[in-house]
């Protein structure tokens, strides 16, 4: 058992290897010291239905963290019941929807949800019975503020929320944000602001208090605990005093003023409580200091990144000063028209350079967007703005015709160990195809090499022997 594990993790390209730059993720390093207590027996074994009077300790982990996070976001009172971002959105537009039908204005069914949201803001109003109205970006990626107004007027007594993301998915922090606020809130709006992105703003700025009712936190972002692969997630909804009645409750919570309300959001009382003592020990080991401290070196990594690239790769957006929030989008539309070499082939020529790929074609087709959190030093961020400039240099002789773009090292990658023996028929090198940067007794090597893209999701392929096999 324990090779095979040791087998499928060196497979596996994850943050204690190297950088993944994925935007609008939050990919960072955990400490082993925050992961080390989730095998406690007394954390890993506890039933999601103990009694109350047998999970004291859980129920005390639970408030400090609720608490923790009231203060950091400046909202009133938290709850950690949602188990993912999305569930912790469909749980706060149902607390606003409760809200405006306790107070009888049932016709509030529309919710504005700008351009640049993630795809979760939208599908989680519609799962809360509200009708989207997208609002415009403007050129530079922002919020176009005249639209909201016009949106506001056109549709006044039948607005129940704006969903906006602060700083936004395009990486920016919108300078508007308390104007837009106000607006929605003219017209008897709520405001939910997606915080998703709080790794740009803890111990900064609080949503709560520049104008959101209420607001969803990702606890496998912002918080430190591990993601990707679907594993389990902490998407906590935090409110002001009066969406408090309107949090999820559950008919067989512990504490009893939280068995009737609206209802549950996720099976059990306190959700994923098992990976609670995650972010409990990242708040604790980081103190206020440490938190606000990381959020700065966030941002400046960012802006590292985007000052190095952005001499070879158009940045998309930029803030105030030219300056991005937390992450940044490279724009390769125009490359990809000159030369024929895609996002794809960038993000798969990465992992030659012993990378996980950024997020691609999200939430602009034909760019890449980067995060690189506070997790990555110096040192590995230039090794990533080295490679990202030497995979420039490659498109460049694409585009002066040395290589077609599909007989090129980007559309060959990524390249295994397999490629260095048999037969070699490529217009590039070996060594060019599996040590761009040089050779690396460490390097990653992929275990398989590039797959038609989507041909996999839409067609079943069985690896598996035909059942005659088993006559
Ligand atoms: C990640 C993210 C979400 C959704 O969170 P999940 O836990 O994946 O459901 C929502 N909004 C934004 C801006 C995000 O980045």
């Amino acid at each position: 058992m324990l090779r095979y594990l040791r087998r499928l993790s060196g497979r596996d390209y994850a943050l204690d290897r190297g950088m993944i730059p994925l935007g609008s993720c939050t990919m960072k390093l955990n400490a082993t010291a925050e992961m080390e207590p989730i095998s406690l027996p007394g954390f890993a074994d506890m039933h999601p239905f103990t009694p109350a009077a047998d999970s004291e300790g859980y129920r005390r982990l639970v408030a400090d963290i609720e608490g923790w996070l009231a203060e950091i976001t400046g909202y009133d009172r938290v709850s950690i019941q949602p188990n993912a971002g999305s569930q912790g959105e469909l749980a706060g537009l149902l607390a606003i929807r409760g809200y405006h039908h306790s107070r009888g204005e049932t016709g509030r069914e529309i919710c504005l949800i700008p351009a640049s949201a993630h795809g979760t803001n939208a599908a989680s109003a519609v799962m809360a019975g509200m009708r989207v109205v997208v609002v415009r970006s403007r050129e530079d990626g922002t919020i176009d503020v005249d639209d909201v107004r016009a949106k506001c007027e056109q549709h006044s007594d039948e607005i129940a929320a704006i969903m906006v993301t602060y700083p936004s998915t395009h990486g920016a922090y919108e300078d508007t944000i308390t104007e837009v606020c106000e607006l929605v809130h003219g017209v008897g709006g709520q405001v939910y602001i997606d915080g998703a992105n709080l790794n740009a703003l803890v111990g900064h700025a609080r949503p709560g208090e520049f104008g959101g009712d209420v607001s969803h936190l990702n606890l496998h972002k912002t918080f430190c605990i591990p993601h990707g692969g679907g594993g389990p997630g902490v998407g906590p909804v935090a409110v002001r005093e009066h969406l408090v009645p309107f949090l999820p409750s559950h008919p067989d919570h512990p504490e009893v003023d939280k068995q009737r309300g609206v209802g549950p959001i996720s099976a059990a009382p306190y959700g994923s409580a098992g990976i609670l003592p995650i972010s409990w020990a990242y708040v604790r080991l980081m103190g206020a200091e440490g938190l606000k401290r990381a959020t700065s070196v966030a941002v400046l990594a960012a802006n590292y990144v985007a000052v190095r690239l952005g001499e070879h790769y158009p940045v998309l957006y930029r803030g105030q000063n030219d300056l991005v929030a937390h992450e940044c989008i490279l724009d390769l539309r125009q490359l990809s028209k000159e030369s024929g070499v895609t996002v794809d082939d960038v993000a798969k020529r990465l992992v030659d350079y012993g990378f996980h790929a950024p997020t691609m074609s999200f939430p602009v087709a034909g760019t890449l967007m980067v995060e690189p959190t506070e997790s990555e030093d110096l040192a590995e961020l230039d090794r990533f703005c080295d490679a990202m400039i030497a995979i420039r240099a490659e498109i460049s002789r694409v585009a002066a015709g040395e290589w077609s773009a599909d007989e090129s090292p980007l559309r060959g990658a990524p390249h295994t160990a397999r490629a260095l023996v048999g037969e070699w028929e490529r217009a590039y090198s070996r060594e060019l195809a599996v040590f761009p940067a040089g050779i690396d007794p460490d390097k990653y090597w992929p275990a398989v090499a590039r797959i038609d893209q989507a041909y996999g999701d839409r067609n079943l392929v069985c690896a598996c022997p035909p059942p005659e096999a088993f006559a």
